[in-house]
């Protein structure tokens, strides 16, 4: 998928320029405040919260405003050029990713690893009359890396 950053693309790699292309191809005007926020987003794949972003780019930016980040994040997300997941209580956390996913959360060093998958499969026929806006699957558990060295203290 062209208009997608997905994680097929070279993520890291993107300009501010290309950012600015990719927002106007979504139909959003590229103030510098929604660039830097994209930009935090595509350079931050560990799906960051409005306050993670907040406070990073108020460093560079005092007069960021929280409302600002906020705004620009729902802007994105009714352009659908970025999702909102709730992983850990009612903190939204936001990625670039808008491809079909799944989370899996690690419990011990709080990651958030991502698999395939298409949530559009599970289709519970007693919804078949609700509105869905958000599909989300998210795993806990224990990553691989923390299990080995579990398994390493406990030797
Ligand atoms: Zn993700
Ligand atoms: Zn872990």
């Amino acid at each position: 998928m062209e208009s997608n950053f997905g994680k097929d693309s070279d993520i890291m790699s993107i300009s501010i320029n290309e950012i600015k292309e990719y927002l106007i191809k979504n139909k959003v005007k590229p103030s510098f405040p929604r660039l830097k926020v994209f930009e935090y987003l595509v350079s931050h794949p560990s799906h960051p919260s409005a306050d993670d972003i907040h406070k990073s780019l108020v460093v560079e930016m005092p007069t960021l405003s929280k409302t600002t980040i906020y705004n620009t994040l729902d802007l994105f997300l009714e352009s659908n050029i970025v999702r909102s997941l709730t992983i850990e209580g009612n903190e939204l956390r936001y990625d670039v990713d808008v491809s079909n996913h799944g989370h899996f959360k690690c419990e011990q060093c709080l990651t958030i690893y991502e698999f395939d998958m298409d949530p559009t499969f599970i289709n519970p026929s007693s919804l078949e009359e609700f509105t869905i806006s958000e599909r989300n699957v998210c795993y806990k558990g224990i990553c691989p890396k923390c299990q080995s060295t579990e398994e390493n203290t406990s030797a």
